[in-house]
C-alpha cells in the first residue's frame, strides 16, 4: 500500500517540481534539473550564435583524436617490432651461444679421440689455451669422466693416486652396475677440484643425460642440476646449474649404436652455471626493459626454472610476453620474453601527449579565432542596423517636420487671410469716402482681433514647443484653489461656448487649495476645454475637480468624435493628430504641450474615449508642485478607469 501512495516503484515523485529522484539503485540522486531548465534557454542563443567557432573548435579535436589513434597506433606497433626484434636477438644469441659451446666440447672430444692415453697436463695446456673465462663466460669448466667397470674401481683409484692427488677417491660410495668418475676438471680452482672423482652416473638427472650421449654418440644436455661446484663452504648465491655431455668411445666416433656401451671410454663434459651463462647474453633491453625467463623443458613452471632476470614486484605488460622454444643439446628449453613498464614508457616517449596537447591548443586558437570572427561581424552587423535604424528616424523625423511645417503653414496662413480680406474692405469703404457703418467696422475688427488672437497663440504653442524642447520652461508657483482656477477658465469659455450653442458645466463641490503655476494650469485647461469644444460636435462639456488626498484631479468630459484606442497614446506626442486637416484645423500641439505641462508639474494626463461616444480628459495633480530636482517626487497613482461623475 505505501508503495501505491508513493508513486510507481522506483520512480518516485520528487517534492520539489523539476526535481528528478530515482530512488531504486541511486544512479541519479536529487539531481536539480531546474538550474538546467534555466540555463538552456540562456545557452541556446550563445551556441547558435557561436555555431561556427564550436564547429571548429569540434572539428579541430576531432582531428586531435584521429591524430593521437594515428600516432598510438603507430607507436604501438613500433614498440611491438621492437620487443619482437629483442626475442629474435635473445633467442638467436642464446643458439649461437650453446651451438659454440657445443662445438667447443665436441673439439675437446677430437682431443681423446686423437690419443690413447690423455695426460693430466696434457688436458691442462689444451683447456688453458681455450681461454674459457674469456671466450666462453658461464661455462664452469671442462671435464672428462672416465667409464668404469665395478672391478676397474680399484686400479682406477690407485692410478689417479699415483699421479699425485693423494686423497682421490670415488664417490659416492656403494655399489653400482657402472660408474664415472670425474678424473679431468680444468680449470683447477677449489669448486672445480670438489668435483673431482664423483661418480656423476650416480645422480639420476645426469644420469639420464649421459645415457643419452652414449646412446645417441651426440652432445647431451641434462635437466636441471645443482652443481657439486656450488657446495663451497662460504659460499652464499647459489645458481641452478646443467651440463652438457659428449660421450668418448675407445676406437673414435665410429662406433655403431649397438656397440656403444661396451667401447665407452669416458665423457667429456662441461658444468653450466645459469646466472653466469646469461650474465653474457646481449640483446637490446635485457635485464633493463626487457625481461628473459628460461625453463627446462616446455613447461613454463618454478620446478624447471633455470634462470629469471625478472625482479620482485616488477610488474610486466599485458600482452608483451612471448615464449621460444630453443633445442640445446637435445633437451628443449623455453624461454620466456617479457616487457617491463619501463619498456612500454621508453616507447611512447611523450610523442602521444604532445600530439594531444598541441593538438588541443590548435582547436582552441581555431575556437577563438574563428569566435572573434564572428564577433566582429555580429558587431559590425548589429552596427549596421543600427545605423539603417537611426537613418530611417532620421527620415521619419525630416518627415514629420515637412508635414508640419506644411500644417503650420496652411493654419497660419487660414487667419492671415481672414484678417487680410477684413482690413481690405476697412480700406475700401475708408477710400470710397462713404459714410461708415459703425457696427459693420466693429464687425471687422472684432474679427480682426480674433484672427490676431488665433495667430499669436499658434504663434505662442510654437515658442512653447521650442521652450520645451530646449528645457527653458520656468515655472512660478504660487498658492491657488484649483475649483477657483477651473471656474474663472470656464468663466472665459461662456461667449465660445455660447456662440457654439454648447452647455459648458463645472462641477466643483469643495475648494481644493494646493501650489501650482497658474498660467501653465490655465494653459492645459484651456487645451482640454478648446479640444472639447472643438471636437465636441455640439454636445454639453462638463469639467470635474475633485479632491483625492494629496492629489488633486480635473476631468474634462465632451460628447464628440471621441477617439481610437490605438491613437489614444499617439496624440500626446508632437505634431500627432487622429483627425483629418480637412475636417479639422491644427498642429497637433496641445495636448503635448499639456502633456508636457502636467509632467512639470509633477502630475499625469490621460484620456478615456471610445469613437463616437467622447472622451473623458483626466488630469492628475500632487497638491504641491515637487521642486524639479528634488528626485523623490512622488510618483502619481495611475488615473482610474471610470471617470467621476
Ligand atoms: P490639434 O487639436 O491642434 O490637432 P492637439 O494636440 O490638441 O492638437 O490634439 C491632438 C489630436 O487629438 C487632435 O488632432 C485630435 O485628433 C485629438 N483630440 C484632442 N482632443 C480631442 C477630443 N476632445 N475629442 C476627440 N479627439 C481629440
Amino acid at each position: 500500500m505505501a508503495d501505491r501512495r508513493d508513486g510507481p516503484r522506483g520512480l518516485r515523485g520528487s517534492p520539489n517540481p523539476g526535481t528528478l529522484v530515482i530512488a531504486q539503485g541511486g544512479l541519479i540522486q536529487g539531481l536539480d534539473l531546474r538550474g538546467l531548465r534555466d540555463t538552456v534557454p540562456l545557452l541556446l542563443p550563445h551556441l547558435r550564435r557561436n555555431a561556427a567557432a564550436y564547429g571548429a573548435l569540434l572539428v579541430g579535436l576531432l582531428i586531435t583524436g584521429v591524430a593521437v589513434l594515428h600516432v598510438g597506433r603507430g607507436i604501438e606497433e613500433r614498440r611491438t617490432h621492437r620487443f619482437e626484434e629483442a626475442v629474435r636477438y635473445g633467442t638467436l644469441g642464446m643458439q649461437q651461444r650453446m651451438d659454440t659451446y657445443q662445438a667447443m666440447l665436441l673439439g675437446t672430444r677430437g682431443l681423446f679421440s686423437s690419443s690413447q692415453l690423455v695426460e693430466r697436463s696434457e688436458f691442462h695446456a689444451y683447456v688453458e689455451s681455450l681461454e674459457l673465462r674469456r671466450r666462453y663466460p658461464g661455462i664452469q669448466g671442462i671435464g672428462f669422466a672416465q667409464w668404469l667397470r665395478p672391478e676397474e674401481r680399484q686400479s682406477h683409484v690407485a692410478e689417479i693416486r699415483a699421479e699425485g692427488l693423494s686423497e682421490y677417491h670415488l664417490w659416492p660410495e656403494g655399489e653400482r652396475p657402472e660408474y664415472t668418475a670425474i678424473v679431468f676438471l680444468e680449470p683447477q680452482d677449489a669448486r672445480n677440484r670438489r668435483a673431482l672423482g664423483f661418480d656423476m652416473f650416480s645422480e639420476p638427472t645426469r644420469q639420464e643425460a649421459m645415457r643419452r650421449a652414449m646412446e645417441t654418440g651426440l652432445a647431451a644436455a641434462s635437466g636441471r642440476v645443482r652443481l657439486v661446484q656450488e657446495d663451497v663452504p662460504g659460499s652464499t648465491e647459489t645458481q641452478a646449474g646443467f651440463l652438457i655431455y659428449v660421450p668418448v668411445y675407445h676406437g673414435g666416433v665410429l662406433v655403431p649404436p649397438e656397440r656403444r656401451r661396451e667401447q665407452m671410454r669416458g665423457f667429456v663434459y662441461a658444468p653450466f652455471r645459469m646466472g653466469d651463462l646469461v650474465e653474457g647474453l646481449r640483446f637490446p633491453g635485457f635485464q633493463n626493459t626487457i625481461d628473459l625467463d628460461i625453463h627446462d623443458g616446455t613447461k613454463t613452471s618454478d620446478e624447471n626454472l633455470l634462470f629469471s632476470s625478472r625482479r620482485a614486484g616488477e610488474a610486466a605488460v599485458p600482452g608483451m610476453r612471448q615464449e621460444v622454444v630453443l633445442e640445446v643439446a637435445g633437451r628443449p628449453w623455453t624461454l620466456v620474453f617479457t616487457a617491463r613498464e619501463a619498456f612500454v614508457a621508453s616507447n611512447s616517449s611523450g610523442q602521444l601527449v604532445t600530439v594531444a596537447i598541441s593538438g588541443v591548443l590548435v582547436a582552441l586558437l581555431l575556437f577563438f579565432i574563428t569566435r572573434s570572427q564572428v564577433n566582429a561581424r555580429t558587431a559590425a552587423e548589429a552596427a549596421s542596423v543600427e545605423q539603417q535604424r537611426l537613418a530611417s528616424e532620421a527620415r521619419a523625423a525630416v518627415q514629420v517636420r515637412d508635414d508640419f511645417l506644411g500644417v503650420a503653414a496652411h493654419e497660419l496662413r487660414t487667419p492671415l487671410t481672414s484678417l487680410k480680406l477684413q482690413l481690405q474692405l476697412l480700406y475700401r469703404q475708408l477710400r470710397q469716402g462713404v459714410e461708415v457703418d459703425p457696427g459693420r467696422v466693429q464687425r471687422a475688427v472684432d474679427a480682426c482681433e480674433r484672427q490676431t488672437t488665433r495667430l499669436s497663440q499658434l504663434v505662442d504653442s510654437l515658442l512653447d514647443v521650442s521652450r520645451l524642447a530646449s528645457g527653458r520652461l520656468e515655472l512660478r508657483l504660487e498658492a491657488l484653489e484649483l475649483d477657483e482656477v477651473v471656474r474663472e477658465l470656464a468663466r472665459r469659455f461662456e461667449t465660445e461656448a455660447q456662440m457654439a450653442g454648447v452647455r459648458l458645466t463645472v462641477d466643483a463641490p469643495r475648494p481644493i487649495p494646493g501650489r501650482w503655476d497658474r498660467l501653465r494650469l490655465e494653459q492645459v485647461l484651456t487645451n482640454l476645454v478648446a479640444n472639447a469644444l472643438k471636437y465636441g460636435q455640439g454636445a454639453p462639456v462638463d469639467l470635474r475637480v475633485r479632491d483625492e488626498g494629496e492629489y488633486a484631479r480635473v476631468e474634462v468630459e465632451d460628447r464628440g468624435i471621441g477617439i481610437d484606442p490605438e491613437d489614444a497614446r499617439r496624440i500626446f506626442d508632437r505634431f500627432e493628430r487622429a483627425v483629418s486637416s480637412r475636417h479639422y484645423g491644427g498642429l497637433g500641439l496641445g495636448l503635448f504641450i499639456s502633456r508636457q505641462l502636467v509632467e512639470a508639474l509633477g502630475g499625469r494626463i490621460s484620456v478615456e474615449s471610445r469613437p463616437g461616444q467622447g472622451s473623458t480628459f483626466i488630469v492628475l495633480l500632487p497638491r504641491v508642485t515637487p521642486s524639479p530636482k528634488a528626485h523623490a517626487a512622488p510618483t502619481p497613482p495611475e488615473t482610474p478607469r471610470t471617470p467621476l461623475h
